[in-house]
């Protein structure tokens, strides 16, 4: 495309965002290159979604051992094997990284490897070498934050080195309240160690619905993991291998690992983005519109650099809208309306659209259907667990507004009920559909009884 520059566009990251961006771009003919200073795959092949859900696979399968004598089997002596888990877990990410090497090779775009620094408005030093392209594109993700209480920082780990642990910790402390601490304090949990889950707030897993996350304390505490709520952590020492967490109630844990999932900040510092004047808010997120584009007209960003809905199938989204918008000739912005997610906790949770506190406040009044049961699975393995879900329905139009679940498969569930939700589902509809019997998901189109919110 254009012949005054290197490339006609530079990807800083790659990363979910980055490499869909760049191997479209790629693939409608642009000349790209895409520069990662770590593993090509990012945060969510290498240090996020993929190895912990890997994890989460190997805890489900502890929950099914303990319920495995109701179903009639006799076990014995078995035990698990940390390491081999971490070592097959390491195995798939290299395959994955391939993988995504090739995506790009295979799109014609090409892969950098060093540190990416804006030095001009279309200059990008990677080492020695400069790069110039008419378009740049930042998507350089996020990073852990951890807050400032002494010891904290020297000796916390956080989810990266959380998914590489040599040997399982016996007692952690997991200090966060967001779906990160839930998911790790649900592995280790899993697996037996003795878990402290403490956070500053009332009830963890702030933005969700406030019965979901009750619902959520109550599953945990029965599953066995140690809530301290509205608390921080004071301090932290270590002496030998053992490591001492003082509270802010004056109750100190002691522990062999203490994890900081404390939240997460846009990667740009040090990025050169100031000195070429890309604005940026408080936080160091990159301000974009709904093109992506910051307030300099070739300069995009896209991902969690951006701090919008921080997912991986946001960023991948928006990248791709990018690609196609600029590069395609098919101009084109993404919704970042009703996005389904899920926390991969231990029972897991997932949800799409409103909560009913958001509801209430856009809509004024609204329906809510609630449903708390034992699942049937429950009733032979003993399980002592219930399953919610919960409808969220506007008033007038009876349309769906919001849908949550805490129960195995939730996150499997809410994907095929996102649809519904997008295409403007109503209660109606919800209920001319017949279930599939015996599933938990058939509970969503049976839900007779409201109580108006
Ligand atoms: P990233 O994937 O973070 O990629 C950014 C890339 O840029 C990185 O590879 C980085 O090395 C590189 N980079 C940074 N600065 C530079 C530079 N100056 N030069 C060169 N390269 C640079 N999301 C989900 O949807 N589902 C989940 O289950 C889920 N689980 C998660 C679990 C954990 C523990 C974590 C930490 C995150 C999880 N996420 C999950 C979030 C998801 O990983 C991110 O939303 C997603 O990776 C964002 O993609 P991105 O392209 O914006 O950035």
């Amino acid at each position: 495309m254009s012949t005054r520059y290197d490339y006609d566009l530079i990807v800083i990251g790659a990363g979910s965002g980055g490499v869909r961006a760049g191997r479209i771009a790629a693939g409608h003919g642009a000349h790209v290159a895409v520069i990662e200073e770590d593993r090509p795959g990012g945060t969510c092949v290498i240090r996020g979604c993929v190895p912990k859900k890997l994890l989460v696979y190997s805890a489900t399968v502890a929950a099914d051992i303990e319920d495995a004598s109701g179903f009639g089997w006799a076990l014995g002596d078995i035990a698990h094997d940390w390491p081999a888990l971490i070592a097959a877990k390491d195995k798939e990410l290299d395959r994955l990284e391939g993988i995504y090497k090739k995506l790009l090779a295979s799109a014609g775009a090409e892969l950098i490897a060093g540190r990416g620094r804006l030095t001009g408005p279309h200059e990008v030093s990677v080492g020695d070498r400069k790069l110039t392209a008419n378009t740049i594109l930042i998507a350089t993700g996020g990073w852990p934050q951890i807050p400032d209480a002494p010891g904290l920082a020297e000796h916390a780990i956080t989810s990266t080195q959380a998914l590489d642990l040599k040997a399982l910790p016996k007692r952690v402390v997991v200090y966060g309240a967001g779906y990160i601490a839930l998911e790790f304090a649900g592995i280790f949990n899993s697996f037996d160690s003795e878990v402290h889950l403490v956070y500053r707030a009332d009830l963890p897993l702030r933005g969700f619905d406030d019965d979901v996350r009750q619902h959520m304390v109550d599953a945990l505490e029965n599953r066995g993991i140690h809530i301290h709520s509205g608390t921080t952590v004071d301090q932290v020492s270590s002496q030998d291998d053992e490591i001492a967490v003082t509270l802010s109630d004056g109750q100190t844990l002691f522990c062999d690992k203490i994890m900081a999932a404390t939240g997460r900040v846009p990667n740009t510092s040090g990025l050169g983005l100031e000195d070429v004047g890309v604005e940026m808010n408080a936080r160091g997120a990159v301000q974009v519109d709904n093109w992506s584009r910051t307030n300099i007209e070739h300069i995009y960003a896209v991902g969690d650099v951006t701090d919008r809905i921080n997912l991986t199938p946001v960023a991948i989204a928006e990248g791709h809208a990018f690609a196609d918008s600029l590069f395609g000739g098919r101009p084109r912005q993404i919704s970042h309306d009703n996005v389904a997610s899920a926390v991969f906790s231990q029972p897991p949770l997932a949800s799409v659209g409103l909560t009913e506190q958001q509801a209430v406040q856009d809509h004024g009044e609204v329906d809510v259907y609630e449903s708390r049961f034992r699942p049937m699975k429950n009733t032979l393995s003993g399980r002592d667990e219930l399953t919610y879900m919960k409808l969220i329905v506007a008033n007038e139009s009876q349309k769906i507004l919001g849908i949550h679940m805490i129960g195995p498969d939730s996150a499997e569930i809410m994907q095929g009920l996102a649809i519904a939700v997008h295409m403007g589902a109503t209660k109606a509809d919800f209920d001319a559909v017949i279930g599939i019997h015996p599933t938990a998901a058939e509970e969503f189109v049976t839900m007779r009884t409201k109580r108006q919110s």
